[in-house]
């Protein structure tokens, strides 16, 4: 049975799409599991003049298409509480401090706060701020801080941010979340490569030839062309969420599976991402933006709202990238992702090294080519495991062929499964921030993606160059053919 936690949540950026889209149905679903019971209340806060009633409303329509029943929901709505606000007035906090304490008292909440910014970065520092001035921060519980992506757009804006709001936040009450670092799979990475021995004796650059780590989307940009205008792909999925998987394949082994070990590990593994002169940045990494698709059904980027015709927004990039110490001499980590993708898939394949002495080059004067062995973990929309090595199939001869022995999880087990946002919010309620970004990783990251952009920033690309439903621009195949490699993802059938 789930442990209950008392606290009080002031979700800035209350009636918003992140709040209602994914932090209502996952505060739902940790209702409905028994993490929060009693002893909780959420205050929503945003400009609109909204009643609690209203707001709970809102609350209950989010949260209708997860199972549980009208009571339970009725329920849970109860616990929400809205105060208008405008992050710039002082008097605002106040108001907001009043409403916190007199819920504190009667949901009993033992004095512990959670503060959620679901609200545009550029306010983050003034709420922090505000936070800090008008005394919200409760000195007999804990104070906890939620931040969303983006954290910056570069080290210089990132090291702004982490200013303002650590003036107020000491670094173990801030909360950086990536989402992907909630997703079952990539949270399976450590279990798969540190209790499987089978596995981490071949997990190194005599054995294995390269690692493709794939985040492909479907979709065009929708409705989010404001945003990621600004973005770009590089910035929106590498600087986080590749990097961060990347990590995680390949940081040194942790003394123990603790927040503090986990994160030692990956700032020194980030510490050694091999950087770029701006000329490498050309032959290394390949950036693209989509056009129409073959049969003109699908429009091209330039054509989506809020989407100027001469955008030079990359919507896909494919890099690679390699990590300076001995386990990965010489092993290419090749990151790709894109929007308008021929199919949706997050995955990672880990490509070994092709066996050289082949024994069966002249048998029977049959032609026996043995395949490289893969290992390909399959994050989502499919979550799975496959190694697809060289056997025979019956029948007359000796030939080989490749063979998935592979791992599905079934959709039975998958409506169990817990949504990144809840898995991430338990983490929060919890304590444990092993499973979210920390400072000196973000620096590292951006100082490694601010010279690609630097370099991209340089020179004019020649946009559109890749239709949509493909896998992108044929330069990112040639990045992976230059050193005998290609895209598992795209050729194979898991
Ligand atoms: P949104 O525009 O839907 O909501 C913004 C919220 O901020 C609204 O509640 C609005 O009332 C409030 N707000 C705006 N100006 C305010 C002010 N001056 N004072 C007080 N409140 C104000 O945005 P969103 O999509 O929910 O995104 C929120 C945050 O989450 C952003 O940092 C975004 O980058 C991040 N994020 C969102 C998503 C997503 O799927 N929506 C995904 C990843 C990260």
């Amino acid at each position: 049975m789930a442990q209950e936690q008392a606290v009080i949540f002031i979700i800035f950026g209350g009636s918003g799409d992140l709040a209602h889209r994914k932090l209502y149905p996952a505060l739902f679903k940790l209702y409905t599991k028994g993490y929060l019971r009693q002893h909780f209340a959420v205050i929503g806060t945003a400009r609109r003049p909204w009643s609690h009633e209203y707001f709970r409303q809102t609350v209950s329509e989010s949260v209708a298409n997860d199972l549980g029943d009208q009571a339970q929901v009725a329920s849970f709505v109860q616990h929400f509480y809205y105060q208008s606000h405008d992050v710039k007035d002082a008097n605002h906090y106040v108001a907001l401090k009043k409403l916190a304490q007199q819920l504190n008292q009667q949901y009993q909440a033992q004095n512990n706060q959670i503060f959620y910014m679901a609200i545009a970065p550029q306010f983050f520092g003034t709420v922090a701020q505000h936070v800090n001035s008008e005394g919200l921060l409760n000195p007999d519980g804990f104070n906890r801080l939620v931040i969303e992506k983006p954290f910056g757009k570069d080290l210089t804006t990132a090291r702004a941010l982490n200013d303002s709001i650590s003036a107020t936040f000491k670094e173990e009450q801030i909360y950086r979340i990536d989402h992907y670092l909630g997703k079952e799979m990539i949270q399976a990475l450590p279990i798969l490569r540190f209790t499987n021995p089978v596995l981490e004796a071949v997990w190194n650059c005599h054995y294995i030839s390269n690692i493709q780590i794939t985040l492909a989307e479907a979709l065009g940009v929708g409705e989010r062309a404001g945003y990621y205008e600004s973005a770009g792909a590089l910035r929106d999925m590498i600087q986080n969420h590749a990097l961060q998987i990347l990590a995680l394949l390949a940081m040194e082994r942790p003394t123990e599976f603790t927040s503090q070990a986990v994160h030692q590990q990956k700032e020194q593994l980030f510490a050694q991402l091999h950087h770029y002169t701006l000329s490498e940045v050309d032959h290394n990494f390949v950036r693209g933006q989509y056009d129409v698709d073959r049969r003109g059904y699908q429009t091209a980027y330039r054509e989506a709202d809020n989407v100027p015709d001469d955008s030079l927004t990359e919507t896909f990039v494919a890099g690679r990238i390699f990590v300076d110490t001995p386990r990965w001499h010489n092993v290419p980590f090749y990151v790709r992702t894109g929007k308008r993708l021929r199919q949706k898939a997050t995955r990672i394949d880990i490509v070994f090294q092709p066996e050289t002495n082949n024994i069966f080059a002249n048998y029977h004067k049959q032609k026996i080519l043995p395949r490289p062995t893969v290992l390909t973990i399959a994050i989502e929309p499919r979550q799975g495991l496959c190694l697809t090595v060289n056997g025979t199939n019956p029948g007359l001869g000796l030939r080989n062929s490749l063979q998935p022995l592979s791992f599905r999880q079934s959709d039975g087990s998958l409506a169990n499964s817990q949504e990144a946002y809840e898995k991430l919010l338990i983490d929060i309620l919890q304590g444990d921030q092993t499973n979210f970004t920390n400072w000196i990783e973000q620096a590292y990251t951006w100082q490694f993606i601010d010279i690609i952009r630097q370099r991209w920033d340089q020179i004019t690309p020649d946009f559109p160059n890749y239709r949509s439903n493909t896998f992108g621009p044929s330069k990112s195949d040639q990045l992976l053919a230059q050193l005998g490699h290609e895209w598992i993802f795209g050729t194979d059938s898991f």
